[in-house]
């Protein structure tokens, strides 16, 4: 068999949808597994949808996901250009062979350039060009009349076709249109270049989305029509989002971010994001969950591809993202949650290690975590109901006893650290005959005004300083003897 070929073919619209990371997934992983390449082509036709940096966004985002191409625009393969604004001057050659072997029609109807590509066109029964008499029609070009290059679809058929994943396809030509291959000044549209480059690109598979499933069949009677090799199609199933009534539809901006970029910056972590993607839509035989990209490579079979819409659960990408963050080493959470942090610049700076160490285990997103450590740098407002707490049998009451005394034996610590903190409040307990949980949440509660903290009170108070500790604790106690 040849080499197994596979392509990314996006069109530069400046962010990457995870619909079109998904497909550019699959194709990658479709091509790693059967040791094939993977191809990175830019598809530009319609320039009025052009997006500047778009492209850099693409290459960024491939590069963030781990997905490496072989041959793209800045990696030259032998089937460039890569960019298809760059192949413009090729396509008209191939056009006018299907003019002449009666599979398209010059159109002379003017009202072209205004029609979207979706846009159903009259049907050509209808069109006074398709059925104009040839040598006419040509002449007519050949002398400068502005046109458009239409396909010709013999509406009398039906087409078929196998989709390795949606399986046997039958649709009825009569309601394929006569697409426009060529527009008025050369620029194919996607309908056309994506057959042309497909074929002239080598490409074995084609992994797209599966809106490209109704406008296939038109595209293998172009095939046909050139006596080309058709590929192997993959459509993907779509991708669906629950709202809050529990309702599925197509995944939108409503259901949450879908772009990676803006995933990436609320804190998901790139490779947690790819795993997360690789099981919309495909499944491993086992039940196993978490994968490297590597392992994902290995594992990867086209059959294992579903057709039902899978359904993007925002709630298992935050824990797939938080078993990503519990499994990087302590020095990578710190530097990846530091530009969330919100510290820069602030005496939380030199802190950082110590804050991260606490946070690593409690992260679903990076994101949150000003939220988290917020009270560090600013205590919260709060109420002395607070010290409430049924279990270490703690109160506002016993509170305002214990605390001075607490305070003054913080005080006279010689060495401020978690530990010593700590010996202080389990030594307060043990001679008090109390639970120890009472002064660690006397104290804990009189230094972060908050019942739910990373760490407990000798890790706090060992961040904050001594100084600052004692300056909480004093405010409390005011707040307890008001
Ligand atoms: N340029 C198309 C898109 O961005 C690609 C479709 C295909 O892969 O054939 O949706």
């Amino acid at each position: 068999m040849s080499e197994v070929r596979t392509r990314f073919a996006p069109s530069p619209t400046g962010f990457m949808h995870v619909g079109n990371l998904r497909t550019a997934l699959y194709a990658w992983l479709l091509a790693r597994s059967e040791g094939g390449k993977f191809i990175l082509r830019i598809e530009d036709t319609d320039q009025a949808r052009y997006v500047e940096n778009a492209v850099d966004v693409i290459y960024a985002t491939l590069k963030s996901a781990g997905l490496e191409h072989d041959e793209g625009p800045d990696k030259d393969g032998g089937f460039g250009p890569y960019i298809q604004s760059e192949r413009k001057h090729l396509y008209r050659e191939y056009a006018e062979k299907l003019v002449e072997s009666g599979n398209a029609y010059y159109c002379f109807c003017g009202k072209c350039e205004e029609e979207s590509d979706e846009e159903v066109h009259v049907a050509s029964e209808l069109c006074p060009c398709a059925v104009m008499d040839a040598a006419e029609a040509a002449a007519k070009a050949a002398s400068g009349v502005p046109h458009v290059i239409r396909q010709r679809i013999d509406r009398s058929k039906v087409s078929t076709f196998t989709d390795a994943v949606f399986g046997e396809i039958q649709i009825e030509n009569k309601v394929l249109d006569d697409q426009i291959l060529l527009k008025q000044d050369n620029m194919p549209t996607y309908n056309f270049a994506n057959v042309i480059d497909d074929h002239l690109m080598n490409i074995t598979h084609v992994v797209r989305g599966s809106e490209y499933l109704s406008s296939t069949p038109k595209y293998n009677l172009l095939y046909e029509a050139f006596g080309w090799e058709i590929p192997t199609y993959v459509h993907l199933p779509l991708i669906m989002g629950r709202d809050a009534e529990g309702n599925v539809s197509k995944l939108s901006k409503r259901h949450g971010s879908v772009s990676f970029e803006n995933l990436v910056s609320e804190g998901y972590l790139p490779e947690a994001i790819v795993n997360y993607i690789a099981l919309l839509g495909w499944s491993p035989k086992s039940d196993r969950e978490i994968f490297t990209l590597a392992e994902l490579g290995e594992a990867f079979r086209i059959t294992g591809l579903n057709k039902s819409p899978a359904v993007f659960d925002y709630d298992k990408l935050r824990w797939m993202n938080s078993e990503y963050i519990k499994a990087l080493p302590a020095e990578k959470f710190a530097a990846a949650a530091k530009p969330f942090a919100g510290i820069a610049g602030t005496v939380l700076e030199e802190k950082w290690e110590m804050i991260a160490a606490l946070l690593h285990g409690r992260t679903e997103v990076l994101s949150a975590i000003p939220e988290k450590i917020g009270f560090l740098l600013e205590q919260p407002e709060f109420g002395v109901e607070l010290f409430n707490h049924k279990k270490s049998k703690s109160d506002p009451e016993n509170s305002r006893t214990d605390l001075p005394e607490l305070r003054s034996r913080l005080a006279a610590l010689e060495v401020w650290n978690a530990e010593n903190i700590s010996g202080v409040l389990s030594s307060f307990a043990a001679e008090k005959e109390i639970k120890a949980g009472r002064p660690m949440w006397q104290v804990r509660i009189a230094v972060s005004g908050c019942a739910v903290t990373p760490g407990g009170p000798g890790e706090i108070m060992e961040i904050l300083g001594k100084t600052e500790s004692l300056r909480r604790i004093d405010a409390s106690l005011q707040k307890l003897q008001a």
